[in-house]
């Protein structure tokens, strides 16, 4: 077998292992939740931009969107997105305050005291808006009430 081959088989067994991955764990979420929330990334804004173009492509971003859209579907549980615009990072899980964060922060930090990995607590945040969404489409604005 030539170089060329090999590489090529390799790269063809990394890319069937990615999408094992993303069956198994897009399955995994589906299977155990019956409400999700992703945020919606605009994947050409942001492949222009150099820090995310490979975390996007090793992470495959819409393809694990797609397995989640038909695997929620076709178990009758729901998947709610986030509209990329919400400032999912900047605000606070805990008051609600927005600050803005660099990409180099890892934890956020707010002037409540709140303090916490800053993935975590935008993943809180998605949470949150998700249930408001499902709730506010099932009950209408007045379900909620703060
Ligand atoms: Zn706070």
């Amino acid at each position: 077998m030539k170089q060329r081959d090999r590489v090529a088989t390799l790269h063809l067994h990394i890319k069937n292992q990615r999408k094992d991955f993303l069956h198994k764990t897009s399955r995994s979420l589906v299977n155990t939740y019956d409400l999700i929330s992703i945020e919606t990334l605009d994947l050409t804004e942001m492949a222009k931009t150099k820090h995310f173009r490979k975390s996007i492509s090793d992470t495959s971003y819409g393809t694990f969107t797609r397995y989640l859209e038909y695997k929620t579907r076709d178990s009758g549980k729901t998947l709610i997105k986030i509209d990329q615009y919400y400032p999912s990072t900047k605000t606070c899980s805990q008051c609600g305050r927005e600050r803005d964060i660099k990409l180099s922060e890892r934890t956020y930090n707010c002037e409540c005291g709140h303090k916490m990995d800053r993935d975590l607590n935008a993943a809180i945040n998605i949470g949150v808006q998700g249930l408001i969404k499902y709730v506010t489409k099932a009950y209408g604005t007045d379900a909620i009430a703060w």
